[in-house]
């Protein structure tokens, strides 16, 4: 027999089951989680879609509001507020906090003011993510962590508008490990090199989970929506146990499915147990939002063995297929609307 390559191995499955696509979703749907701005798309993100069509297509998948996580701040954010002003009775822009900052001695005063003129100007959350915890360092040479008291005026000054924290930190456990024959995301890793951790000076996956426990347990009065399924969807009864811990934590399933719809038995269990802490998201942009499709079949059915990935892609985030996990109406209604409502502060009459 011919020896193959990894990368010309294409096994095709012989196995034959049911397939359901699903274009719209069962009840309304809020995504907690899209990108409408240059972070994804580019600093000419307003060339590239039209609102018109943005919306009209949300609404055939029954996506009936948004949360934009690329709010930036300064012009940016002006410029990003303007470009949706025509949506917006369908989107939450969440602002940025611009850490580069973070040794100044106003800081703190400088944060407070920002966060309150962009709550002001509509901003509806905060987005917080990788620049903070692996990708920035302060003045002192310390990639900035978390827990750093220097930021607890972002997370006092959340609760004191009532408006939600998005935190992405970390990635899937696979980068911070070494990209040989071992790692379950070694041909990801290979298209994406920039994507893997483990610099000698940067957190190892462990310290960001003890950071983002202690930033949650710090500020109890401020909710946070831990990103990717609490930051660690390989691992439920981790995630578990921080929800019994922390009620001001939800978690987003945000690129997420590949790792949920692998154990379909204790993802299903979760869901059931934990439905008022799990949010609808996608890491969609409005130029590619076929996506919504697969997440919709993993949360209605009880589909067996398919692509998580879209149909002609590879299966980007390692070799294997998922299955359905057929939530019933109420936790579906919960996941889909229900806990973002509350959240985002949004009248739930619009929804059901
Ligand atoms: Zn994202």
């Amino acid at each position: 027999m011919k020896e193959l390559l990894l990368s010309e191995y294409k096994p095709v499955s012989q196995c034959v089951t049911k397939e359901t696509h699903i274009t719209k979703a069962k009840f309304k749907v809020i995504d907690i989680h899209e990108h409408m701005g240059k972070l994804v798309l580019g600093d000419n993100y307003q060339d590239q879609y039209d609102l018109i069509q943005y919306e009209q297509e949300l609404k055939r998948l029954n996506v009936h509001h948004v949360v934009n996580l690329d709010g930036v701040w300064g012009h940016e954010f002006t410029k990003m507020m303007k470009h949706t002003e025509d949506l917006k009775h369908m989107i939450s822009t969440f602002v940025w906090i611009d850490v580069s900052k973070i040794d100044e001695p106003d800081f703190s005063e400088q944060v407070k003011t920002h966060l309150h003129e962009a709550y002001a100007k509509g901003a509806r959350g905060i987005k917080m993510w990788k620049v903070i915890s692996l990708n920035q360092k302060d003045r002192a040479g310390n990639y900035i962590r978390t827990d750093d008291d220097r930021l607890q005026v972002v997370y006092e000054t959340a609760a004191e508008l009532n408006i939600p924290i998005l935190i992405h930190i970390a990635d899937p456990v696979a980068f911070f490990l070494p990209i040989d024959e071992t790692n379950e995301r070694y041909e990801e890793l290979g298209e994406n090199p920039d994507w893997a951790f483990g610099k000698p000076d940067q957190y190892s996956f462990q310290e960001l989970m003890e950071m983002q426990d202690n930033m949650i347990r710090k500020n109890p009065k401020t909710n946070f929506i831990v990103a990717h399924f609490g930051s660690y969807a390989e691992n439920l009864a981790h995630v578990a146990q921080r929800l019994d811990q922390f009620p001001n934590m939800y978690i987003d399933i945000a690129a997420r499915i590949a790792e949920l719809g692998r154990v379909p038995y204790s993802s299903r269990e979760f869901f059931l147990k934990y439905s008022n802490r799990i949010l609808y998201g996608t890491d969609c942009t409005p130029i590619n939002l076929r996506a919504h499709h697969k997440y919709f079949r993993f949360l209605e059915t009880y589909d067996e063995y398919f692509e998580y990935q879209e149909e002609g892609e590879e299966p980007g985030q390692g070799r294997w297929r998922i299955y359905g996990i057929g939530l019933p109406d109420e936790v579906l209604k919960d996941v889909y609307y229900r806990n973002a409502c509350k959240l985002l502060n949004l009248d739930i009459n619009q929804f059901e």
